[in-house]
Order: C-alpha cells, then sequence, then structure tokens
C-alpha cells in the first residue's frame, strides 16, 4: 500500500482524510492534481467521518500475502454516510453472505499492511 501517513492516521481514528477542491467543494478521496469536476488545482484536506453502508463486496477465501490472518474476510466496498464518498477495505470474519447483508452499517475502524481495515457498527 502506498497510503500517505496522514491518511493512516485517520484511519486509525476512525476517519478518511479527503482532498476538498477549494472552489467547488468536490470531494477526492485520492491525491489528485486537478479537480475531476471543474479543473481547479486548490485543495485542501476534509475529514471524513469513517461510518457508512456496505455497497457491495467480495469475500475472499483465499487470500493473497498478507491477508492470511484476516482469511476469511470480505473486501467491502463501503458508501460513507456523510458525504457519500466510496471506500474499499476489509473486514475480517466474513465467510458466507448472510453475514454481511447489503446496507450493514460499517465503520472504518484502522489500517493495516492490507489498507482500511472495517468492522460492523
Ligand atoms: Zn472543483
Amino acid at each position: 500500500m502506498s497510503a500517505k501517513p496522514e491518511f493512516i492516521d485517520a484511519a486509525i481514528a476512525g476517519n478518511i482524510l479527503a482532498r476538498k477542491c477549494r472552489k467547488c467543494g468536490e470531494l477526492h478521496l485520492a491525491t489528485v492534481y486537478f479537480c475531476k469536476k471543474c479543473g481547479s488545482k486548490e485543495f485542501e484536506d476534509s475529514i471524513l467521518k469513517g461510518t457508512g453502508k456496505v455497497v457491495t463486496y467480495t469475500i475472499m477465501t483465499v487470500p493473497p500475502a498478507g491477508f492470511e490472518d484476516f482469511t476469511p474476510y470480505a473486501w467491502v466496498i463501503m458508501e460513507l454516510d456523510d458525504s457519500g464518498i466510496r471506500v474499499s477495505g476489509f473486514l475480517p470474519n466474513i465467510e458466507k453472505p448472510e453475514d454481511l447483508p447489503i446496507g450493514t452499517a460499517v465503520k472504518v475502524d484502522g489500517f493495516g499492511e492490507c489498507g482500511i481495515i472495517l468492522k460492523r457498527l
């Protein structure tokens, strides 16, 4: 993972660090050089609350290297409540679809070597 230290710190605190366009307010998750909406190059940091709902996910039972301790887990796309921004992360100990209905409330709960760690609310 090539996440920035400040992004990791925010995730450990349960938040998502986004870049907000100073001109139009559009939020960007990754570091961008131009606003995808208005083309402005001026951004400021914006701390988003890391709570949201599961939009979709994939259950992984055969993990890539580094994920062994979390298997089986779900690789989840969640939509943040406050901003509608979608972030992906992993939720340990999900074995079958019944374990994690779409729409389940989840929150950012840390950052591991594999990325954002989520947990159920
Ligand atoms: Zn903009």
